[in-house]
This record gives C-alpha cells, sequence and structure tokens, in this order.
C-alpha cells in the first residue's frame, strides 16, 4: 500500500470513530497538506470553522498561521497539518486527557505514514504529548520556556526535530506572541536549509 492509499485506510478509519465528540461535530478534520512533506504542523483540536469545512487552521488562527509561512517563503501545500483530536470540542473548550488518548493513535498512525523530519507543535498540549511519544517527558515545559527550542530525536526513519511554538490562537490577542512567532519561524526556516 502507499502513503496515499494509508492516509485514505485511516480516514476511513476516523470516519468511523463512534466518540462523543464525533456525535457533536458536524465534520471530521483530519489534516490536510503534502503527505510527503518534511514538515508536520500539529495543532490541538478543530475549532468552529474548522468543523463547518472538514480542514484544519481555516480560522483566525489558520490566517495567522499562512501569514508566518509566508514569512519564510513557505505554502501550506508544501507541509503538513493535523491536529491530535480530530473533531471539535464543544464551544471550543481544551480537549481532555480522555479525548487526547482516543485521538492520539490516529496522529501516530499518520506521522508514521507522513515519517516527517521536522514536527512543529503549536502550544502546549501539542508540545507535551509529542515530546512525552518521544521520550522527551522530562524536558517538557510550559511553552512560554520551551518555545523556539530544537529538539532532536534519533528514529528508525532517521533524525526528527521536534519544535514546540506558541499556538498561533495567541498572537489573535497578544502582539508581543506574534513577534516570538515569527522569530521562532525564522528558527524553524535554518533547520529547514
Ligand atoms: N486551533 C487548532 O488547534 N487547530 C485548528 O485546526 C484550528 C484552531
Amino acid at each position: 500500500m502507499d502513503k496515499q492509499e494509508k492516509m485514505k485506510e485511516l480516514q476511513d478509519k476516523l470516519k468511523d470513530i463512534d466518540t462523543d465528540l464525533a456525535k457533536q461535530a458536524n465534520n471530521l478534520v483530519m489534516g490536510e497538506g503534502d503527505i510527503n512533506a518534511d514538515i508536520v504542523f500539529i495543532g490541538e483540536a478543530p475549532g468552529f470553522n474548522e468543523d463547518k469545512q472538514g480542514k484544519p487552521f481555516v480560522g483566525r488562527a489558520g490566517g495567522i498561521l499562512d501569514d508566518l509561512l509566508e514569512s519564510i517563503s513557505m505554502k501550506r501545500d508544501e507541509i503538513y497539518i493535523t491536529n491530535i483530536v480530530k473533531h471539535r470540542p464543544p464551544r471550543n473548550r481544551n480537549p481532555t486527557i480522555e479525548e487526547i488518548k482516543i485521538y492520539s493513535p490516529y496522529l501516530d498512525e499518520q506521522l508514521g505514514i507522513i515519517k516527517p523530519k521536522i514536527i512543529c507543535c503549536l502550544g502546549n498540549f501539542a508540545t507535551k504529548y509529542i515530546l512525552e511519544k518521544y521520550g522527551l517527558k522530562d524536558k517538557i515545559e510550559g511553552i512560554t520556556k520551551i518555545r523556539g527550542q530544537v529538539f532532536k530525536i534519533s528514529t528508525l526513519s532517521g533524525i526528527v526535530k521536534i519544535i514546540p511554538l506558541f499556538h498561533p490562537a495567541v498572537a489573535t490577542y497578544d502582539p508581543n506572541k506574534l513577534e516570538t512567532l515569527k522569530k521562532d519561524f525564522e528558527i524553524l526556516k535554518k533547520e529547514i536549509e
């Protein structure tokens, strides 16, 4: 099975998932972008607009993400974007530990298919999950402390770099965080080169 077929199979599995969140959501938000990309961005969970369109980061936070990508001369179709949780939590509340447990195996499968060289974790939830997954539990700190750091992990498919970043949603109400995000995207750019 090639990557495309594996991703389709995963999507079909997710379509059948019978969770409380799935019952309340309008759409599954699996992720989108280039499944052959070297870079994967991971957010938290779909919000109102994402649930409506079935696509990740299409609301205000998504607009900021697009601008940040553009600031390092990148486009959405050169990366893959997804979330830990694939259905919208009601009223955009934070995902629960239980929900992360239910949905994270699907994220693991996505990462296993794509095999990215760089994983950008948007916000605390993705950072915590990914650092734990790659055996870096002792490095977990609040996003304000560890953002912009590059953690290098040796895996069977090569070196994977993990870069925690502020969630772009925080930049919608804090211009300082936007400036920090811009600087951290420069760090990402250097890691790509
Ligand atoms: N916030 C997220 O974490 N993910 C989205 O897809 C949209 C907003």
